[in-house]
């Protein structure tokens, strides 16, 4: 990896050992609850992924209100990570609350419809424009479902990605290219079950040429696909690729596969409205049930009609679509009451400023120390990165400085700062205050100080 040249790595170091000794000294009460949730807890956390918060071990909240959350130890923070973009509403919304307080009494699940569904799928249809729409748990769940549907329509096996993209526990995505350009898993894939050439191709993002090398192949049934990416740093579009991505999957049949799950961001109706895309399938998950898992899938008519005999068929009950607790009636009136009363015009109306502001904050200190690092807004999000803008997903993965990172997160931790983890993220939400912006500012600023010296 290219690391930031101006970092002295030993004062790095040094540094990063004095914010682990702050951290233990903060946080007694949470390093008593990670001793006994030790016992009988694998590695000692509920997911793996935990085990990476900065620090010995996660913080455990107790309570998330608006924008910040506290801790056990007593803390308040500025919650810039938001669930890593399932509590984008900000935390703790009381019409989310009442709607599911009500529903848990009226009954949670029962394998039938309840009136919410029809609501919800018309408040999609006018936000998104998508035709049909269908529920799944997570963006992950929607996500293989209708990689399914797409091999089922076009008999295809294979799925194209882009470079350290990110579309949840998805096989087909949990993939890379070897320095031979051979699709291999992605280092950390787990238990794979068959070689990922055998399912997916991938491409670098922002790069027709080598999109159209692999679709010329004849064998992709979907083209999955961020907007912009923001699993590996935020990397928008360039002027016309998606364009062209629209025009190369109509040419070689592969169905467009929109994923909203961050891009959201971009406003009530993500990408695909601000932007004016027009996916086959389209993908959205994390925030639209306040933070209740809860996703869901779409696809145009005419893909509609062409499922739509197959879906009535007897065979449906073992499709690999659903599952018994999906689109149950709780999470249908989450985001019932999540769609009516968040996300909306107005909210962005106040996060995509805040997030501009954050962004001008980073880009003040990159400045002011004349860095070679940049800062990237995407709608109410923005992050930082050590190096300027990367192009694809191959380049950002490329210049990932863990040492830095790891640095970064814990010193403002320690200041009452939470960050998007694994990456240097920001997702600003209606109850954050400039104060809390420039608060951001001022401990960035501080943090990159000591780091020059
Ligand atoms: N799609 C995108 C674009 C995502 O960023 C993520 C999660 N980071 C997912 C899908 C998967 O979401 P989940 O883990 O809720 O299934």
């Amino acid at each position: 990896p290219t690391l930031s040249p101006t970092i002295d790595r030993a004062r790095l170091h040094a540094l990063h050992e004095r914010e682990r000794q702050s951290f233990r000294d903060r946080n007694r009460e949470s390093a008593a609850l990670a001793r006994e949730a030790g016992a009988h807890l694998l590695s000692g956390v509920p997911m793996p992924w935990m085990t990476r918060w900065p620090g010995d071990h996660p913080l455990f909240f107790t309570g998330a209100q608006g924008a910040h959350f506290r801790d056990a130890d007593g803390h308040d923070f500025i919650d810039f990570c938001l669930g890593d973009t399932g509590a984008m509403t900000g935390h703790g919304l009381s019409v989310v609350a009442d709607a599911l307080s009500a529903q848990a009494r009226r009954g949670i699940t029962t394998m039938l419809p309840s009136g919410d569904a029809a609501w919800v799928a018309a408040e999609l249809h006018r936000r998104f424009g998508m035709a049909r729409w269908q529920f799944a748990m997570t963006a992950t769940d929607a996500n293989r479902f209708v990689l399914r549907l797409a091999r089922q329509l076009t008999g295809r096996r294979k799925v194209l990605v882009f470079d350290y993209s990110y579309h949840g526990t998805v096989d087909e995505s949990l993939v890379t290219v070897d320095a031979a350009g051979h699709v291999i898993p992605r280092p950390g894939n787990l238990g794979w079950a068959v070689p990922p050439a055998e399912i997916a191709r991938v491409a670098q993002f922002n790069d027709l040429d080598s999109v159209e090398a692999q679709l010329r192949q004849g064998d992709v049934a979907a083209v999955l696909t961020e907007p912009a990416l923001t699993n590996i740093g935020i990397v928008p579009p360039d002027e016309g690729f998606l364009a062209g991505l629209r025009a190369l999957c109509t040419r070689y049949g592969a169905y467009l596969v929109i994923d909203e799950t961050h891009t959201i961001c971009l406003g009530p109706g993500g990408a695909t409205r601000e932007w004016g895309l027009e996916p086959d399938f389209f993908v959205i998950g994390k925030p639209i049930g306040g933070g209740m898992p809860a996703a869901a899938y779409a696809m145009t008519q005419p893909i509609a009609d062409a499922l739509d005999s197959f879906l009535r068929s007897d065979d449906v009950d073992v499709s690999g679509l659903g599952g018994t607790l999906t689109g149950n009636a709780l999470a249908l009136a989450a985001m019932r009451a999540t769609l009516a009363n968040a996300l909306r015009e107005e909210d962005f109306a106040l996060t995509i400023p805040l997030a501009a502001r954050w962004a001008q904050g980073v880009q003040a200190t990159i400045d002011r120390h004349g860095l070679g690092w940049s800062v990237q807004q995407l709608g109410s999000r923005a992050e930082y990165w050590f190096c300027p803008p990367p192009r694809n997903g191959a380049q950002a993965a490329a210049a990932i400085d863990a040492d830095l990172d790891a640095f970064m997160h814990l010193y403002a931790l320690n200041r009452g700062i939470l960050l998007t983890p694994f990456h240097n993220m920001a997702l600003l939400s209606p109850f954050h205050t400039e104060a809390d912006v420039d608060r951001h500012s001022e401990v960035f600023a501080a943090a990159v100080a000591e780091v020059l010296g």
